[in-house]
């Protein structure tokens, strides 16, 4: 366990949730950080600050709407379908360019103030989307930038960065979470907590891993 605290980048989501209880096993203390881009399901605050105060870790928002009003893309679009499957050759409509680089750089300067060093974050390059700022050479990189930027040396840990669904799931449950996790978490497109709407990428997605991972542990 490292004798610090960290910051997690925190959604309310299955894999920061995750990230969340991860940190609290490997720190001593753990803060968390949500953001509010012009999400269409700004519920997910809401959840996310609930999730914080039962886990016992402090918890702010940081409003940082005007992503939502540089990007034009379908969580928060009102007026937009969501991309249910990829489109060839780009990605989809969900994919909100710049929100990693953004949430991630804030959440140093945060933690700097606060002689924080340790940030945490929910992304993964396995079985995802694809997005370009949720893979391991951005992380790296932006790691380095932000150390050139304000002479630290912060330290991005990315828990989820190499496991997929189903493996997310198991650590869930071996953090002792995976009931929580399940049931209070919101991954859903469509503002469902929970299992979720059940039929939109991030319900299928969520689903397929926790059926592997259920299927594993039954055989
Ligand atoms: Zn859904």
């Amino acid at each position: 366990m490292y004798n610090e605290t960290a910051l997690v980048v925190f959604s309310g989501g299955q894999d920061s949730t995750t990230c969340l209880f991860w940190a609290k096993h490997q720190f001593k203390k753990v803060v968390a950080l949500s953001f509010l881009y012009g999400q269409k399901h700004q519920k997910e605050v809401e959840i996310a600050r609930a999730i914080a105060r039962n886990a016992e870790v402090p918890f702010e928002v940081m409003d940082v709407s005007f992503i939502g009003r540089l990007t034009h893309n379908s969580l928060t679009d009102t007026s937009m379908e969501m991309d249910s499957v990829k489109p060839d050759n780009s990605y989809p409509n969900t994919f909100v360019p710049g929100r990693n680089l953004f949430f991630l750089s804030i959440a140093a300067v945060y933690a700097r103030e606060r002689g924080i060093r340790h940030l945490v974050t929910g992304v993964s390059q396995t079985d995802f989307s694809g997005y370009p700022d949720c893979r391991d050479a951005f992380i790296k990189s932006l790691n380095v930038t932000l150390n050139l930027a304000m002479d630290e040396q912060f330290v991005i840990h990315t828990p989820l960065m190499w496991i997929d669904k189903a493996e997310t799931w198991a650590l869930a449950d071996q953090l002792g979470v995976l009931d929580l996790v399940r049931h209070e978490t919101l991954t859903c497109y469509n503002g469902i907590p929970g299992d979720g709407c059940g039929h939109c990428p991030a319900c299928r997605l969520r689903r397929e891993g926790l059926e592997k991972y259920l299927g594993r542990t039954d055989s």
